[in-house]
C-alpha cells in the first residue's frame, strides 16, 4: 500500500439535498475535480432506453451498460457527458430518465460495473476529487479523506427540487410524489439517510446555499485535522 497524497472528498445524500451544486462549490474551493455518480447512472439509463431494453431484463441491462460508449468528464468548469458522439447532458435530466433510473441502478451487475468505473476515475484524478452520490461514503470510497452526508428535511428537499425542475421544464404537480418514490426505491439499495460511522452529517434544512457550502467545508477541514492529529 502506498500513501495517497491526493484529496478525496465523498458526499452522499438524497434527492434535493443540494448535493450537486454544493459538491461543485466544495470542489472549486479545494481545487479538485468533480464526479457526479448520479449522472453516470442516468447515462446508463439513457443507453438502456435508447436500445429499447425491457427494464425487467437485468441481464440485457447489465450487458448494455458494460458495453456503452460513455465519455464522462470530471472538469468542474466543463461538464462532459457523451454517449458515442451524442451530447446527453440535458437529456439525462429529463423525466423519462428520472423515472427509469432506479430500476437500472438496482441491477447488481450495473452497480458493480459503475462502482469500478467510479473508483478508477477517483484514482486517476490528478489533484483529487469530490465524488457525490448515494453510496460514496460507504461503498465507492469508504477510505476517502473526508466523508459527508448532506441531508435536509423532506419538506425542504421537495421545495428545492420543485423549484429546480419547474425552472427547467415548467413541471410541477406530482413532482414531489415522483421524487419521494425514487428516494424510496433508491433507499432499498443504499442507506443514504443516516450517516455511517466516521461520516459527518450536515443538515442543510435551515441553511441557504452559501451557509451549506461553508458547513460542508468546515466539516471536511475538521475531519482532515482530526486525521492528521490521529
Ligand atoms: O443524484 P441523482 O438524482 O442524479 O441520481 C440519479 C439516480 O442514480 C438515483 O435516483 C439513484 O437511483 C442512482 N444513484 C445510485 N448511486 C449513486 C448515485 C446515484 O444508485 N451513487
Amino acid at each position: 500500500m502506498h500513501e495517497n497524497p491526493k484529496l478525496t472528498i465523498a458526499i452522499d445524500g438524497p434527492s434535493g439535498s443540494g448535493k450537486s451544486s454544493v459538491s461543485k462549490e466544495v470542489a472549486r474551493h479545494f481545487g479538485l475535480a468533480y464526479l457526479d455518480t448520479g449522472a453516470m447512472y442516468r447515462a446508463a439509463t439513457y443507453r438502456v432506453l435508447e436500445l429499447g431494453i425491457d427494464l425487467n431484463d437485468a441481464e440485457a441491462i447489465a450487458k448494455a451498460v458494460k458495453e456503452m460508449p460513455l465519455v464522462f468528464g470530471t472538469n468542474i468548469n466543463e461538464e462532459e457527458i457523451m454517449m458515442g458522439s451524442t451530447d446527453i447532458r440535458e437529456e439525462i435530466r429529463s423525466e423519462r430518465i428520472s423515472s427509469a433510473v432506479s430500476a437500472v441502478a438496482s441491477v447488481p451487475a450495473v452497480r458493480e460495473y459503475l462502482i469500478g468505473l467510479q473508483r478508477w476515475t477517483i484514482d486517476h484524478a490528478v489533484n483529487g476529487m469530490v465524488a457525490e452520490g448515494r453510496d460514496i461514503t460507504t461503498v465507492v470510497a469508504p477510505d476517502a479523506d473526508a466523508r459527508i452526508l448532506l441531508t435536509a428535511s423532506e419538506e425542504v428537499r421537495m421545495a428545492r427540487r420543485g423549484l429546480e425542475n419547474s425552472e427547467k421544464s415548467g413541471a410541477s404537480g406530482d413532482l414531489s410524489k415522483q421524487i419521494a418514490e425514487r428516494d424510496a426505491k433508491d433507499a432499498k439499495v443504499n442507506n443514504f439517510m443516516e450517516a455511517a460511522e466516521g461520516v459527518t452529517l450536515v443538515d442543510s434544512s435551515d441553511f441557504d446555499f452559501n451557509e451549506t457550502v461553508s458547513a460542508v467545508i468546515n466539516a471536511v477541514n475538521d475531519q482532515l485535522k482530526a486525521k492528521r492529529a490521529g
